[in-house]
């Protein structure tokens, strides 16, 4: 068995909304959401009004918490589940925020933390790690940082982005030196105004086609020095710091497409003559499948809240098996769900438009992104955790600094030091 990595222990819980009250507050916004979301799939695009009622109704400042405190993941995957149970792309993107906003406030450098700030009052910001052929095997990654004076100059493209063209900055990584290594690579801000950046174009997608996707061209950006986010040679780290807090957080997405798929399956069958004869248990078959889908949510949730729980009691990222371990076995439930709720909805479920049909597409693009879930599951196998008393122990964590988390090359979506070109870590 592989040693464990310490986890990286976190500033002081902000005072922000305990779970109770956050889940009230992203259940009442989740029923403004609702009625959006299916034009939102439809147009492919976040409507403006959407954006404005994430500021009004304080979406931006609950879940990022208050400034100079920690926020609470438990709180965060309440905050993703409501959403996702009413329309996964505007769920993709709060996550996203909230993601990156703790990213930066972990790295603390200034232009970070202004760009927190800034993302509590509601800015929008990218970050970007893969690129045309680079995506689980980020160390192929080629855009380049080159140090000119008190500048950097940053060449290259990054491919499948999210929240290309919403985001006013983008947190991106780059080499800094040219070697296959996990020290070869710094990540930068860029605003989206700096000359020499470019969007060229969007993807079309199966599902999520609310949240925008997009290339990145850097053609001799110029940023300042300061835009530099840790030093130089920690892209990797602030990268595996990100996906640690991301993965549970995606995991919510799933188990709140999951809970939607759920809800539009009993209503569908509810609706329909001899619906109540299943949902009563009178249509044994589909009855079980019903109760099937209510087991699998339940054990996802438990996992996934039992995870936050203990990330938030300790101050420490979710340790890397568990960060997995949510992601994985949430969205897979999220699939698992949706597909047996279509098959027990019938027809009425995979009309164009149908919540179970927009669910579908929805769920499978969680298991692919932010590490596919076969690149967790090779993240779980390097990071096995001993189970005696309390589910989940792994030994006592101690803080260390950002770059300690270079060490731990396999929680990466899947980095490594190999010598070959592409080769599993
Ligand atoms: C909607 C969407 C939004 C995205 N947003 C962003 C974003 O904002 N920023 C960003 O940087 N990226 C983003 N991505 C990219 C995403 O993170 C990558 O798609 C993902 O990491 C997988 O990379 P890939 O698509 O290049 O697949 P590949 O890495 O080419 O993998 C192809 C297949 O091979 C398998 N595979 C590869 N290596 C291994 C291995 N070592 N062991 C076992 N199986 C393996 C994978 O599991 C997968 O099944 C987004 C993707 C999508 C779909």
């Amino acid at each position: 068995m592989t040693s464990v990595p310490p986890r990286r222990r976190l500033a002081g819980p902000s005072p922000g909304e305990d779970l109770a009250s956050a889940r009230v507050h992203a259940e009442s916004f989740r029923r403004l959401l609702d009625p959006l979301a299916a034009g939102h799939d439809r147009n492919e695009r976040f409507s403006p009004r959407l954006l404005t009622l994430l500021k009004e109704q304080g979406v931006w400042s609950a879940v990022h918490g208050s400034a100079g405190g920690h926020p609470s993941l438990a709180v965060q995957c309440a905050w993703a589940e409501a959403l996702a149970a009413a329309c996964p792309a505007t769920a993709i993107l709060v996550q996203s925020q909230m993601t990156l906003a703790h990213t930066l406030a972990l790295a603390g450098t200034p232009s970070a933390r202004a760009l927190v700030d800034e993302m509590r009052r509601g800015a929008i910001t990218g970050w970007g790690l893969t690129e045309a052929d680079a995506g689980s095997d980020v160390l192929s990654m080629r855009s380049t940082a080159t140090r000119d004076g008190d500048s950097y100059i940053i060449n290259g493209s990054k491919r499948f982005i999210s929240n290309a063209g919403m985001a006013t900055q983008y947190l991106i990584f780059a080499r800094t030196a040219p070697e296959r290594s996990s020290r070869a690579i710094s990540g930068f801000l860029v605003p989206a105004d700096a000359d020499g950046f470019s969007i060229p174009r969007h993807e079309r997608k199966l599902g999520l086609r609310a949240s925008p996707t997009g290339d990145l061209i850097f053609d001799d950006v110029r940023v300042r020095a300061d835009a530099l986010i840790g030093g130089v040679g920690d892209g990797v780290s602030l990268a595996l710091n990100t996906l640690q807090w991301s993965r549970p957080l995606i995991g919510a997405v799933g188990l709140g497409i999951a809970r939607g798929a759920y809800e539009a399956l009993c209503d569908l069958i509810g609706s329909e003559p001899g619906g109540v004869s299943v949902l009563s248990g009178a249509r044994q078959d589909d009855g079980h499948g019903v109760a099937d889908l209510v087991i699998e949510i339940a054990a996802a949730r438990s996992l996934l809240y039992d995870v936050a729980r203990r990330a938030d009691e300790e101050g420490t990222l979710p340790a890397v098996w568990e960060a997995s371990a949510s992601k994985t076995f949430c969205t897979d439930v999220a699939m698992r769900v949706v597909c047996e709720a279509l098959v027990i909805g019938g027809r009425a479920a995979v009309k164009p438009g149908a919540r179970l049909e927009r669910y579908f597409r929805d769920a499978k693009v969680t298991q692919i992104f932010e590490g596919t879930n076969q690149i967790q599951r090779n993240a779980i196998v390097k990071n096995l955790p001993t189970f005696s008393g309390e589910v989940g122990l792994v030994p006592a964590q101690s803080a260390v600094p950002l770059k300690a988390a270079v060490a731990a090359a396999d929680l990466s979506m899947s980095v490594a030091e190999p010598v070959g070109p592409r080769v599993d870590p």
